[in-house]
């Protein structure tokens, strides 16, 4: 499908059926598949052979979903992961092992920022944190010699700051290293990450590809550009023999375009094994095919709501990067030319009380641990997914005490903006 528009290929993506086949994704909903002889499935079990065995290495639902999504990055290789958690948990301890650095932005996830800080931290992997806007030197200045990633969002949630994803590639290149791109907020209908660099991409599909609040997921998409056998003695696990997979070589038997997400599943799948079940699988298919045409409602309600609140007497501040003169307006018009996103972050004056009272008005926004779903859903990020964070850390994260997240639905954008009103004049 590559050479079709992204927008076909959310439609049709990943799946052609032939003569008298299921129109849509078929559910193998099936632990297992049947062989004739025990030859045939060593095959399989030696990576010689490609085909399924056992679902939690390869699932027949899974991988149509994955290519699909795999074709919207533009990617050699995709497999679906069971959370976003999972999807970046994976992406870095795939080529990170105890002993080994990686720099990431301050600007990301909470829950990254505690898999990185906190978890993986306990597994001998330390990573610098470094302020997305940083300058050039102060970039350079965090790698180390056993650095092996680089890490960042392209818009954070929440603080929904834009990525340089070409300042960041240049320096992860420089020193020899990938970097790697969540892409859930934008998702690849409004930027394709590999197209500036970078060389993994990873997304919770919770968010805007799922789309209704329906399942949690995750995906990794590499690009197949990193070289690793270029710094063979860094990604000893891609380019030297796994002892513990019949002594294969990754880059050597799958090349560049396969390598990576050969081994995370070979390995960490078979391991952690943190899959997403076929009908999750399916039910984010469903998501996907109506991407395009949602993420243009999203970004037109989200710019809806931006200009309303710009001009409020009770809205302190407001951030959106599609608004002219927010910071980070001009790296959008470079990154994210047709829309960024429908979440737009704003401060109630009055701080911390104001904005719980504002929230509790709301009628139809409501109050969620979630975003980018098809209904509107707003949230006081420090006292909820960010409250194990103290304020030099929320600054840091760009969340400020007063931050209210609001992620714009598919509604009607006037009834959004009355509800917002109504909520207002009540504090
Ligand atoms: C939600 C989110 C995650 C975590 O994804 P889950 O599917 O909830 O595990 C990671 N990155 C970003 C940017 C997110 O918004």
């Amino acid at each position: 499908m590559s050479n079709y528009q992204i927008n076909t290929v959310c439609v049709q993506g990943g799946y052609t059926p032939g003569n008298g086949e299921p129109r849509q994704i078929p559910i193998v909903q099936s632990t297992t598949f049947k062989y004739a002889t025990s030859e045939d499935m060593g095959k399989l079990f030696d990576l010689e052979a490609s085909g399924y065995f056992y679902t939690r290495l390869q699932n027949p639902t899974n991988d149509a979903v994955a290519g699909k999504i795999c074709e919207l990055e533009g990617g050699t290789a995709a497999m679906l992961t069971s959370s976003g958690q999972a999807a970046n948990f994976y992406s870095v301890f795939n080529i990170a092992n105890c002993g080994d650095h990686v720099v990431s932005s301050t600007a990301i996830y909470g829950g990254t920022y505690n898999l990185f800080s906190v978890t993986m931290k306990k597994m001998g992997i330390d990573f610098t944190f470094i302020d997305p806007d940083c300058t050039t030197e102060e970039l350079e200045a965090a790698f180390r010699p056993n650095t092996k990633a680089v890490f960042g969002e392209t818009i954070a949630n929440p603080a929904l700051t834009v990525l340089d994803i070409e300042k960041f590639a240049h320096a992860a290149h420089a020193h020899g290293v990938p970097l790697i791109i969540d892409n859930t907020f934008a998702t690849p209908v409004n930027c394709r990450p590999f197209e500036w660099g970078a060389d993994i991409v990873t997304h919770s599909t919770t968010k805007y590809m799922d789309g209704h609040g329906a399942g949690v997921g995750g995906c990794i998409v590499d690009s197949g550009k990193f070289d690793w056998t270029q710094y063979a003695d860094k990604y000893p696990g891609l380019t030297t023999p796994d002892d513990s997979y019949h002594g294969v070589t990754y880059t050597e038997r799958f090349g560049l375009g396969g390598a990576f997400i050969t081994k995370a599943t070979a390995q960490l799948m078979r391991d952690f094994g943190s899959i997403q079940s076929p009908q999750n699988a399916f039910l984010l298919n469903l998501g996907l095919e109506s991407l395009h045409v949602r993420m243009a409602r999203h970004c037109e309600n989200g710019q809806a709501v931006a200009e309303f609140l710009r001009n409020h007497p009770k809205i302190s501040w407001v951030r959106y990067c599609g608004l002219p003169g927010d910071r980070y307006y001009e790296l959008a018009q470079k990154y994210l030319p047709h829309g960024s996103c429908g979440v737009v972050s704003f401060g109630v004056k009055g701080g911390r009380g104001a904005a719980e009272a504002f929230m509790k008005n709301l009628r139809l926004a409501a109050i969620e641990t979630h975003v980018a779903d098809a209904r509107t859903c707003c949230l006081h990020p420090a006292s909820a997914t960010h409250r194990q964070m103290n304020d030099e850390e929320l600054a840091a994260a760009g969340v400020s005490p007063d931050l209210v997240r609001f992620s714009c639905g598919l509604e009607d954008s006037r009834d959004l903006i009355a509800d917002i009103a109504q909520a207002l004049e009540q504090v």
